[in-house]
């Protein structure tokens, strides 16, 4: 099948990232990947496979039908649910071996209730608050909740977390990082065996403390080679971006200046103008607000995407192209062509969005194509 717009996949780059990172934090710390909305676009299974090789402690997802699906590629693999679970969702923790997170007392009955039905001890991870106001017990009613759990013999308590707001904001974080510390502090749940803390994520990490109890990191965004917008992170890890992104060159056409393009008109040439077709629109993965601001690569080349991205289709201005460029080649919108290299975050700020929302809305039309190149 002749592939109208793709997404190649570096797995081989992926690991490259993963050691980086591990390399650059205490060797105690260990490493969470989190592979939730199908891997950050990736493709949850190629991506998990790969990643079951790379010396990873814990996969965590978002809900129980992403876990069943690294599940099914094997037991043992530790799977951690990131989110609250509806009611109905419970069973399938004993069914499918996964480790939940609970955040209120609600959660605790549901998993008390579960474990004396099945006779069989429970472990969690317990969220709390420090400032996100999201999923978490609320700081000031955690230790309260942390009372019940140990009141609890089929909860195994066997880690805490929580989620920062702000990462660029370091006196917010580090503020979070104190209130979440005081309640282990009081509590001393982290004394237990082979107990994980954790807070931090791709952005954060350049306010991790070495010298902490912290002993886990929670790694999606940087894994896959991009860096989070918001500041440097730990080091300034060099990471390669695992994802690139490409469609074809599928016609060009002469037009006369002042014509206007595509709907809504927003765009009038003018110049006399050659404009090519690009086989792949906002029903691939090309975001409306790129009509206008972004570029795509063809020959090595920048030239403008121009008009309002259709859904299958995007113009791009030619004019200045060489006369004799070929129908039907590459048009890369995400990644490298010879010198000139469009990072996947420079696409989310022209879409006016944040790089893991680009990541998620590659569509299914999009094929992803796997590969393992050395660089
Ligand atoms: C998605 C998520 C992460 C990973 O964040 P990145 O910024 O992609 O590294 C970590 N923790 C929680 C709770 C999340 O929901």
């Amino acid at each position: 099948m002749v592939e109208r717009s793709w997404a190649e996949i570096n797995l081989a780059a992926l690991e490259r990232n993963l050691r980086l990172i591990k390399d650059s934090l205490p060797p105690r710390v260990r490493y969470i990947s989190v592979v939730k909305a199908d891997a950050y676009g990736h493709g949850i299974l190629p991506t998990v496979a790969r990643l079951m090789q790379s010396n990873i402690d814990l996969f965590a997802v978002a809900n129980v039908k992403e876990a069943s699906e690294i599940r099914e590629m094997g037991s043992g693999w530790p799977i951690l649910i990131l989110g609250p679970l509806l009611d109905e969702e419970n069973e399938a923790l004993l069914e499918l071996d996964l480790i939940p997170t609970l955040s209120s007392q609600i959660e605790l009955d549901r998993l008390c209730a579960l474990s004396r039905k099945h006779q069989k001890k429970i472990p969690a991870h317990l969220k709390i608050d420090s400032g996100m106001g999201r999923y978490g017990i609320w700081r000031e009613d955690a230790i309260e909740l942390i009372n019940e759990i140990k009141k609890c013999p089929e909860i195994k308590l066997c880690g805490a977390l929580t989620h920062f707001a702000q990462p660029s904001d370091l006196e917010f974080t580090a503020e979070q990082r104190a209130h979440f510390l005081s309640i282990l502090d009081q509590t001393q749940i982290h004394k237990e065996n082979d107990f994980w803390v954790h807070a931090d994520n791709s952005s954060s990490l350049r306010s991790f403390d070495r010298q902490t109890i912290f002993n886990a990191v929670r790694i999606g965004l940087l894994q896959f080679g991009v860096s989070p917008p918001q500041g440097s992170i730990l080091a300034d890890l060099p990471v390669e971006p695992v994802l690139s992104f490409h469609a074809r060159l599928a016609m060009i056409k002469k037009l006369p200046k002042g014509t206007s393009l595509s709907y809504g008109r927003q765009f009038t040439l003018k110049r006399d103008s050659r404009i090519g077709i690009v086989s792949a629109g906002y029903g691939d993965a090309i975001p409306l607000p790129c009509g206008n601001h972004a570029f795509g690569l063809v020959d090595g080349n920048p030239y403008p995407l121009v008009g309002r991205v259709t859904m299958d289709q995007t113009l791009i201005d030619l004019t200045d192209a060489p006369p004799d460029i070929e129908l039907g080649q590459k048009v890369t919108l995400i990644g490298r062509q010879g010198n000139e290299e469009i990072l996947l975050s420079e696409l989310a700020t022209h879409a006016k969005t944040i790089p893991w929302e680009l990541l998620c809305s590659i569509t299914k039309r999009v094929t992803r194509v796997y590969t393992t190149k050395r660089e």
